[in-house]
């Protein structure tokens, strides 16, 4: 167990009224020692709570003084005191093991704890929850929680997780669905092992047994050049196609039976298959908008509202308790994304804007009316993911390395665009920063109305 650490402390508040300062350790409350970031704020919500902190070499004990209810304005260091409880899986189609030697440590942990399920939206396989657990999660109503289901047929499901354990654990998703929680699933489809009669199957048993699902995203296994699984491969296009046509049907039939569509398909199935998005309305307001369920269409439905003047159509609350409460940084590739990025270059020079190739084939349709708005051409200039190759197309996950290969030689006296979200505290998966890309670049937001306003 390592005590918080105060990592902020906001002006004029209970906390820093009483005399909490930056770097002081947090060792218990009311005399209660948390185990993470959610029984520290149920602890700290109650009416003047008594901190117990270290403070160097000396322990003090600080009185808050303030409302049942007042935020004590104090911001902590991380969201798990005690560790993070990790995986014991193996699914050949992780992709921890598809990352190269030498990232930062942070990326390699396999995490499988509901309650960064909880705080972050990550999701879990629940083979490592427990009675206690569950007794938790109901009694503090910690949901919404994200599961991945992967296949309900017990054998496929532990062939899947190499986990003896995965083809019973789904007893838990059974019991927080019964107990009321509120649960996200996911199906990671990989041709050739749950895909075809084995996804029918799959989603036939969450129909059966676990109809209190709220949504299930399917979406395609990321298969880059450094796996060492030799049966794992990408979908062909005409895979993708199957699989959207197998979404459809089964969307219809949970809305006969359910009322609700349930199951949605991520945005790369459309872009592999060469099909176009769903209008807005059939997601049912992106409740899994972060797994890459609608937001190409999300995006492309901003960006065209900021062109028209209107405003966006946004997409509700996003996963996780910290999407509306703050209390502890979130860590990891949830961590804010960056603080600042080079000035705006004269408003006359043409605009590239670097995006995945999956991105550049969602902006390609828009350069017209992006061009128009600008009054400037606009183009894309797609970044291909050599760091990780294979099918890895998604924007998220390109480095400094392959952005700065995208630059070299591009003409100095453009402007160029980069979405924030390749950031992660102000640094790219592979340690660079944009200070050390060939050509200045501008960060904006990773939405639609963001690069409209970027172009004004
Ligand atoms: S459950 Fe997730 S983290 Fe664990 S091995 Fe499987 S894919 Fe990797």
């Amino acid at each position: 167990m390592s005590a918080p650490r105060v990592v902020s402390v906001a002006a004029a508040s209970p906390a820093q009224r009483a005399g909490l300062r930056v770097n002081d350790e947090l060792l218990a409350v009311d005399g209660r020692v948390p185990r993470d970031v959610i029984e520290y704020r149920l602890l700290v919500d109650e009416a003047d709570p008594e901190l117990e902190i270290r403070r160097g070499h000396e322990e003090l004990t600080l009185h808050l003084r303030k409302e049942a209810g007042e935020v004590p304005g104090i911001e902590v260091s991380s969201a798990v005191f005690d560790r993070v409880r990790t995986c014991d899986n193996h699914c050949e189609f992780c992709f921890i093991y598809q990352l190269p030697k030498g990232m930062r440590k942070s990326l390699y942990l396999k995490d499988d704890d509901y309650r960064l399920s909880f705080l972050y939206g990550n999701f879990t396989t629940l083979t490592r929850f427990t009675e206690a657990d569950l007794e938790r999660v109901v009694t503090e109503r910690l949901g919404p929680l994200y599961v991945s289901i992967h296949a309900t047929d017990p054998a496929l499901r532990a062939q899947l997780l190499r986990n003896p354990r995965g083809a019973v654990s789904l007893r838990w998703l059974a019991a927080l669905l019964d107990a009321g929680i509120t649960v996200h699933g996911q199906i990671v489809v990989c041709p050739d092992a749950n895909d075809g009669a084995a996804l029918d199957d799959t989603l036939l048993g969450i129909l059966d047994r676990y109809p209190g699902l709220e949504t299930v995203a399917v979406v395609p296994v990321g298969v880059g050049d450094h796996s060492r699984e030799e049966s794992l491969r990408a979908h062909a296009p005409e895979e993708a196609r199957r699989v959207l046509t197998q979404v459809r049907t089964w969307q219809a039939r949970f809305l006969d039976a359910l009322g609700r569509r349930v199951v949605y398909a991520a945005d790369e199935y459309y872009l592999l298959a060469g099909e176009a998005f769903p209008d807005a309305d059939a997601y049912d307001g992106f409740a899994q908008h972060e797994n890459g369920i609608g937001m190409a269409r999300t995006f492309l439905a901003e960006a065209e509202a900021a062109l028209a003047g209107r405003p966006g159509p946004g997409t509700g609350p996003r996963p996780g308790f910290f999407a509306w409460v703050d209390g502890a940084p979130a860590d990891g590739y949830r961590a804010p994304r960056a603080t600042s990025g080079a000035p705006a270059a004269p408003g006359a020079a043409p605009v590239a804007i670097l995006t995945g190739e999956y991105g550049a084939a969602v902006l390609t349709p828009l350069l017209p009316a992006l061009t128009r708005h600008a009054g400037v051409p606009v183009r894309v200039l797609p970044v291909k993911n050599r760091f990780f190759g294979g099918n890895i197309a998604v924007t998220g996950l390109l480095t400094g390395a392959d952005v700065a290969d995208a630059l070299e030689g591009a003409p100095a006296d453009h402007r160029y665009l980069l979405p924030d979200v390749v950031l992660s505290r102000d640094r790219f998966l592979d340690d660079r920063t944009v200070a050390d890309l060939p050509r200045p670049v501008e960060l904006v937001a990773t939405d639609g109305a963001s690069l409209v306003a970027a172009l004004a």
